[in-house]
């Protein structure tokens, strides 16, 4: 078992942030939801709860869609230049920065990540990505195209054809618990240098890091209407937001299931959707694979935000001749992990995010249990205050298992052995999920790395590699893992319509 930590205070300037209530942020200012009903942020390293904030009914939606409509129909932001849009973007992500440790610690308060994560995370997805989003406003644009001569008696001779890119309107942004400042400025920052009005529904767990960049988007000097931020309960904020007639597009992450009801949601006004939804992701070894990397790796990667999230190799598939060796690295790797509060510095595996989450979690261990799987390590939640599940490892699985076949979102890693050589049944294997978001192969073949790796079906492969993304290229998925893509130049063509412009001379 892992060595378990205990937690320090955090910085006085998140204290004061943290503490209090907060309210809804609509049009530029701090309101309280209609209903007076309010929501408790719950530190998952102790259960307790640290601040209350606001939760937005159908009726403070509607508010906020009407700010966000107005501002965009009418408003001045979308008569402002791409220069000064991305200018209002760097201004922010130079706000970010500069509370960076803010940032930092309320992550790691709210959902229960480490803080060396939350911390190296935080400028990468405050100043960085930002940084990024305000270099695309200023580079968007459409084409000049041939048109042929019209074939009827009078017509034009000479013609002009050109697209125009423009913005889709009002975007709806619904933001799940794991990594919540990352998705929302991933969600944030491309509807924002693509011209559009937002209103955004961060997770009701996690609100608070949406909540004080919310504070910065008004000191940054964005107009009235612009960005909203409203905190609430998924059946009733999520819901009122996805059905909302004045709403053009909306992008989701979060589970399939809620995804599916995104989609039935959306067909009222036939708004268009994107959505980030689960996965299963494969993490291949071939018997070839340069051990010393990939062991590491899945211990990373496996057990990075607890497990929960969505591109985790979770479904490890490994060559028979380097099964053994495998696994005996993986165990080592889990057991040498720091459980314990996000904020202890000494800290590599906190808590998960919710009391639900941890029995949703431990009840995936116990069928795992159930069904034959040899528990390797962990299994069991801890016995003390949060929500804490050590590292834990099946080996000898089968793609039969429900633990192999369903998104656990917790530190719990399945190993599958590969009794074959063929490269064809390798690739079977892999692909044999409803998901497709994520996967990786180990070899030092070339060969092999590229057969498999087209071979999978999924929106992002690693090779000798298994990570998210990057903010220059995609994040999204193939089959159950959604729609359309996030991060890099296709996320913002989520919120850009294309007009064909004619003209005839
Ligand atoms: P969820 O899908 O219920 O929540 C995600 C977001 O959707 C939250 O903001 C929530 O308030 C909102 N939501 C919930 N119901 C809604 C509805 N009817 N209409 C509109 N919005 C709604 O996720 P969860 O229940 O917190 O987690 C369950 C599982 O989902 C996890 O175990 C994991 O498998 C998966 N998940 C995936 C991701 C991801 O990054 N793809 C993130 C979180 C959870």
């Amino acid at each position: 078992m892992p060595e378990v930590l205990d937690a320090p205070s955090m910085a006085a300037a998140t204290e004061q942030f943290i503490s209090g209530e907060h309210q809804l942020f609509i049009n530029n200012m701090w309101v309280d939801a209609s209903s007076n009903e309010m929501l408790n942020v719950i530190n998952p390293a102790s259960g307790e709860t640290i601040a209350t904030v606001s939760a937005a009914s159908a009726e403070d939606i509607d508010a906020a869609v009407n700010a966000a409509r107005q501002a965009f129909d009418h408003g001045p932001w979308r008569t402002m230049g791409a220069t000064a849009r991305a200018e209002l973007l760097l201004k922010l992500a130079d706000l970010v920065a500069a509370q960076g440790q803010t940032f930092a610690e309320t992550e790691v308060l709210c959902t229960g990540m480490p803080m060396a994560t939350a911390a190296a995370m935080a400028p990468i997805v405050a100043r960085d990505w930002l940084r990024y989003y305000a270099g695309w406003a200023t580079k968007i644009s459409g084409e000049t195209l041939a048109q042929d001569p019209l074939p009827f008696p009078g017509a034009a001779t000479e013609s002009f054809l050109m697209t125009r890119k423009e913005p889709v309107g009002v975007a709806a942004q619904i933001v799940p618990w794991n990594f919540p400042l990352g998705m929302t400025i991933m969600k944030l920052g491309p509807a924002l240098a693509a011209g559009c009005t937002v209103v955004l529904k961060p997770d009701e767990h996690t609100p608070l890091s949406a909540l004080l960049l919310a504070r910065l988007t008004k000191e940054a000097g964005f107009p009235d209407g612009v960005i909203n931020i409203v905190p609430g309960y998924g059946h009733v904020a999520g819901a009122a937001l996805a059905e909302h007639p004045l709403v053009d597009k909306i992008s989701f992450t979060g589970s399939t299931e809620v995804g599916r009801k995104i989609v039935d949601a959306c067909k009222g006004n036939l708004k268009k959707v994107t959505l980030e939804l689960g996965g299963k992701s494969p993490f291949i070894v071939m018997p070839d694979a340069d051990l010393t990397k990939a062991i590491p790796m899945a211990v990373m990667q496996g057990y990075f935000l607890q497990g929960q999230n969505c591109v985790c190799p979770s479904r490890m598939l490994v060559h028979h001749s380097i099964y053994d060796q495998f696994i005996e690295g993986v165990k080592a790797g889990a057991e040498s992990l720091m459980i314990g509060p996000g904020l202890n510095p000494e800290t590599t595996l906190g808590p998960l995010v919710s009391a639900r989450q941890l029995s949703r979690v431990q009840s995936y261990v116990d069928a795992g249990k159930a069904e034959g799987a040899e528990l390797i390590s962990g299994g069991a939640a801890l016995d003390r205050p949060g929500h804490f599940m050590p590292p834990t490892l099946f080996a000898g699985c089968n793609r039969e298992m429900k633990i192999v076949r369903e998104e656990i979102f917790g530190p719990v890693l399945t190993v599958t052995k590969l009794a074959t050589d063929d490269i064809a049944e390798v690739i079977d294997y892999a692909n044999d999920t409803v998901y497709g978001l994520n996967g990786s192969v180990w070899t030092e073949n070339i060969g092999t790395a590229m057969r498999i790796s087209s071979g999978v079906r999924s929106g992002i492969v690693g090779i000798n590699a298994h990570t998210m993304s990057d903010i220059h290229g995609g994040l999204g998925g193939y089959k159950q893992s959604g729609w359309g893509r996030e991060m890099g130049s296709e996320s913002l063509d989520a919120y850009l319509e294309t007009k064909t412009v004619i003209m005839h001379y």
